[in-house]
């Protein structure tokens, strides 16, 4: 088919030019003396995206799910028990792990379109008295159902109960994208990943710890190797890594970074609302809902719930097939009944009013009863009245 195909997924995210150039480089010795000038400031800026300056960040050659792993089993212990509220695929395969490596895992299943229930978890962290969890599970924006969850009110809810336990947060779809603030949040356990935000390829796990945490990797039990975060902390004190890095990503993650900063992460935040919004009016404009309840939308990626009638595989393929635009599908449980937009890293408008104008066409070929036009209108209308002047 002549011309691109317009990805829409929640990623991977599309890379812009100057980010694919930036990889475009000959492969070079790690172990030399220039290394740590590509290296160390990397590290440094990428606290600045995660919202800490208390903290240390750290870069495996892995995915956002090695970044699971890597909290883990270095904070904890083995057998440890951990909190989680299960709202979405994402967040129940990060309880899933948390079984799988034998953890004692409490897992609470929430409605699809809710997030975390901080005053559920403000009552059990009370209630926990001989302060036997050890860690709070978080997952801020959960991709599947596009819910954002309130991270903020869950550290109050920790500090409302007075629980010491660690707070571990999935920001693999949000960080980069919306405001995040590690130290303000105490956060201990930043995750994410390349693909998302970042606007590079799947292969670079970005991660913050706090101090807290990092006093915890000291003494944690827990077997590991490749993921050890000590290896990297005695490596990464002199600019080096533990053993070969993704250097393709490391190049890219610079120009990420620095298009990041020039535009101003405020922008960034700003920018997603806008896009996100557009996206919700146009939903509206069709007449159908997204998942998220109210308060929970998320500004990355949309979930558009299909009437039961319908097959929201049929309008991802016809999307795909007719109209060459990638859209993501519905995970798990809600396969065939939503289709998801992302709208997340190197976007714009006029972009995203691609997303929604395929999206029409897919809807109206699947017998959708929608006006042509309708959803493009209400978000031409909204990015023309809060576009920069
Ligand atoms: C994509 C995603 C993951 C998984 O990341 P991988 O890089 O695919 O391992 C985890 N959590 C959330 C919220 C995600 O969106």
């Amino acid at each position: 088919m002549a011309g691109r195909n317009h990805l829409y997924i929640p990623g991977p995210t599309n890379v812009p030019h100057e980010v694919l150039s930036a990889m475009h480089v000959p492969m070079q010795d790690h172990r030399s003396a220039a290394f740590p000038l590509l290296f160390a400031p990397l590290l440094e800026d990428l606290k600045k995206v995660f919202g800490t300056t208390e903290g240390q960040a750290f870069i495996f050659p892995a995915t956002g799910t090695a970044g699971w792993e890597v909290a883990f089993t270095n904070v904890l212990n083995p057998g440890d028990k951990v909190i989680i509220y299960n709202f979405g695929q994402f967040s129940r395969l990060w309880s899933e792990m948390a079984k799988r490596l034998g953890f004692d895992v409490e897992v609470y299943r929430e409605e699809f379109g809710n997030g975390i229930p901080l005053d559920k978890l403000e009552a059990r962290l009370k209630e926990d008295t001989n302060h036997e969890i050890k860690a709070v599970l978080a997952t801020h924006n959960e991709t599947a159902t596009g819910v954002t969850s309130d991270i903020a009110g869950v550290r109050k809810a920790i500090n409302a109960s007075n629980h010491p336990a660690f707070l571990f947060v999935d920001g693999v779809s949000s960080i980069g994208c919306v405001d995040f603030r590690m130290d303000d949040w105490g956060v201990d356990a930043a995750i994410s990943g390349s693909q998302k935000g970042f606007m590079l390829p799947a292969g670079g796990a970005f991660l913050a710890f706090s101090q807290k945490a990092l006093k915890a990797v000291e003494t944690s039990t827990y077997p590991r190797c490749f993921l050890d975060l000590k290896d990297q902390i005695n490596q990464n004190a002199t600019g080096y890594t533990p053993y070969t890095p993704n250097l393709p990503i490391l190049y890219g993650l610079r120009k990420a970074l620095d298009l990041l900063f020039e535009e101003g992460l405020e922008n960034v935040y700003a920018r997603h609302y806008r896009l996100g919004e557009g996206v919700r009016r146009a939903v509206v404009a069709w007449g159908l809902e997204v998942c998220a309840e109210k308060g929970f939308e998320s500004n990355t990626v949309t979930a558009v719930v299909v009437p039961e009638n319908k097959d929201a595989r049929e309008v991802i393929a016809t999307a795909f097939n007719r109209y060459n635009i990638s859209l993501g599908g519905g995970l798990s449980e809600l396969a065939g009944k939503v289709f998801r937009i992302g709208h997340l890293g190197d976007m714009n408008d006029v972009s995203l009013l691609g997303a929604i104008a395929g999206v029409e066409m897919a809807l109206l070929d699947s017998g959708f009863d929608i006006k042509a036009g309708s959803g493009v209108a209400a978000a031409i209308e909204y990015y023309r009245s809060t576009a920069a002047k």
